[in-house]
């Protein structure tokens, strides 16, 4: 830690390595993000008097258009009109006569509290605007849950947890998954916390947000204050705490410099992909969200190699229901064209925990009652969701993906699952394709060791390297104490995919890989040489991995598997990785 002149808000200026988890230069106040979450049990049905909670309502939301105000003028002197019109059409609906006799008339006719009132009310008008098929209104939909939380706050009389007043830095001790989502993601600049993994799922989140995201390690939430100005380089791992002047000038040229490289690379990225000696190789998107469509499409993605559905359902207060989940799955379907959808089904579990869901508290989450394991256990969920992906199928371009398979009966129970599901939509005269392609993930060890017997039942294999070398290496992704032990380049992880790989080759079944490290720049030549030729990853990263893939041949790549696969140790497999790909790449052309 070093420290330097004094700051522009008068504290000494700090600047600290951090733990780079999602690239990206963020600069901001920080957000002290503290937990508290509201839920419809948490609100009394009997209230003491109608007029009392028409009051309580009245107050909270005058309360409300005030603070909203003071935020409006404060975010106009920081970032001038960048992000007004969030705060003006929040105003704007408070302000609304119509709006406010809805939410008056419940309280009257229902004896409702005003908190149930409001959540009930502005969880009818989010999922209307959620439901609409444009973007625009669809992204006001996270205004409104923002606003429903501001009003909730106002009326318990509480402090701040997801709500933010001005775009700031969210500093945690940790994450959630469920947490990053409930941020109203236009005022988040990025994202810091004490603890955390790579492969954890709020980091995914974090990288399909695109927002800069870096761990600290230091407990350092406790130090930084709410008032804090912080500028976050996840480039290069860097963190200024009250930064001075000349500081901040320099961080925004160099966050001009990289844009630059980005926009660069993005121009050359719609071309096809080819190594060196002509073998092709599609790089496509790994998503979470349907806000990510236009991303995808301009990223040059060669489709979607990974849809976690979860997305789904963690952004709603409640189970998405199946014309909910048709909606979205279709949207992905048509704006794809014939570009392939690789839509897995939910895998809820482990680090996400959904509301809504009766998940019970696991000694140990990810061993437990995850994803297909869940599944097949709460067939009403699981069904619903197939009923959906197989109607939303428009294009005959969604496959289906199976997580966390563990044993045959599991891989046979769902097809039998999925054929009833068929069934039934036929029976009601729904139409459908019956070919819907069906496949695996391998990301426990169980099934790249039985990858000859389980490829024989589905269509495709994909691999999930985060969970599978948690799974090998019994290391939990979300440790940040034993992050230095999760290596997705460790031998016996390598082993098991190549194994994995013979097999799918031997039965002609197609095999791709979607766990983060088909995002690892220096992974890349030994994917290629173990055999892959479909990766896919966060879409901001696809730019940078084709233009590796461009400078490689695959011959060169399974000359370094070769030597690769007889190292003993993580280590040496890393060293011969960055050796290869120094002598090929230049960082700088990259921001990598
Ligand atoms: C994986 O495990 O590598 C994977 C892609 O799935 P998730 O990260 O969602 O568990
Ligand atoms: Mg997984």
């Amino acid at each position: 830690m070093k420290n330097k002149d004094t700051g522009i808000i008068g504290k000494k200026e700090v600047i600290l390595d951090v733990v780079p988890i999602v690239p990206g230069v963020a600069m901001g106040p920080v957000h002290h993000f503290r937990k508290f979450s509201f839920n419809i049990e948490d609100f009394d049905y009997l209230i003491e008097s109608v007029e009392g909670e028409l009051d309580r309502f009245r107050i909270a939301c005058s309360k409300t258009i005030n603070f909203l105000k003071k935020t409006k003028k404060l975010s106009n002197v920081i970032y001038e009109d960048q992000f007004l019109d969030i705060f003006e059409s929040q105003i704007v609906l408070l302000e609304d006569k119509i709006f406010l006799d809805e939410i008056e008339n419940f309280i009257k006719d229902k004896k409702s509290s005003a908190a149930m009132a409001v959540f009930t009310v502005f969880r009818e008008k989010m999922d209307y605007f959620l439901g609409l098929e444009n973007e625009y209104f669809r992204e006001r939909a996270l205004d409104i849950q923002d606003l429903k939380q501001k009003l909730l706050h106002a009326i318990f009389g509480l402090g701040t947890e997801y709500q933010i007043s001005v775009p700031s830095v969210v500093f945690a001790d940790y994450l959630s998954p469920s947490d990053t989502v409930h941020f109203n993601r236009n005022l988040i600049l990025g994202f810091v916390t004490d603890t955390g993994g790579k492969t954890s799922h709020a980091a995914i989140i974090a990288r399909s947000l695109h927002l800069p995201y870096v761990i600290n390690n230091r407990n350092l939430s406790k130090i930084v204050q709410s008032d804090d100005l912080i500028i976050v380089d996840a480039y290069t791992g860097k963190m200024v705490i009250n930064p001075t002047e000349g500081t901040i000038e320099s961080y925004k040229e160099q966050k001009k410099k990289y844009l630059d490289i980005e926009l660069n690379l993005l121009k050359e990225s719609k071309i096809p992909t080819t190594t060196l000696d002509g073998i092709h190789v599609d790089v496509m998107a790994n998503v979470e969200f349907l806000h990510e469509i236009d991303d995808i499409m301009n990223s040059g993605a060669n489709g979607i190699g990974l849809f976690r559905t979860e997305g789904v359902f963690l952004e709603k207060d409640s189970l998405p229901d199946e014309e909910e989940q048709y909606q979205i799955y279709r949207r992905f379907s048509e704006e794809m064209k014939d570009l392939p959808v690789v839509l897995r089904t939910l895998d809820a579990g482990g680090d996400k925990i959904l509301k809504d869901l009766e998940q019970p508290e696991e000694q140990n989450p990810f061993l437990g009652w995850r994803a297909i394991r869940f599944c097949i256990d709460e067939q009403d969920i699981f069904k619903t969701q197939l009923r959906a992906i197989l109607r939303a199928n428009i294009n005959n371009n969604i496959k289906i993906l199976i997580p966390m398979v563990s044993c045959l009966r599991e891989i046979r129970e769902t097809k039998k699952i999925i054929e009833e599901v068929k069934n039934e939509l036929t029976s009601q005269g729904e139409i459908f394709y019956p070919d819907t392609e069906i496949g695996i993930m391998i990301e426990i060890p169980a099934a790249a060791i039985m990858s000859d017997v389980f490829a024989k039942e589905v269509d495709f294999l994909s691999f999930g390297t985060n969970d599978l070398t948690q799974y090998t290496l019994a290391v939990d992704r979300t440790n940040q104490k034993i992050a230095r032990l999760f290596n997705d380049m460790h031998p016996a992880v390598l082993r098991l995919m190549q194994m994995t790989i013979k097999n799918a080759n031997s039965l002609e079944k197609e095999i791709s890989i979607c766990g983060e490290l088909a995002g690892n720049p220096e992974a890349i030549a030994i994917l290629l040489g173990l055999g892959l030729r479909k990766l896919s990853m966060s879409p901001y990263l696809i730019p940078k991995i084709k233009k590796i893939i461009r400078s490689f041949s695959v011959a060169e790549c399974e000359n370094l598997v070769e030597n690769i696969l007889t190292l003993s140790s993580a280590l040496e497999v890393i060293e011969h990785a960055k050796k290869f790909y120094k002598q090929k790449i230049s960082s700088a052309d990259l921001l990598i």
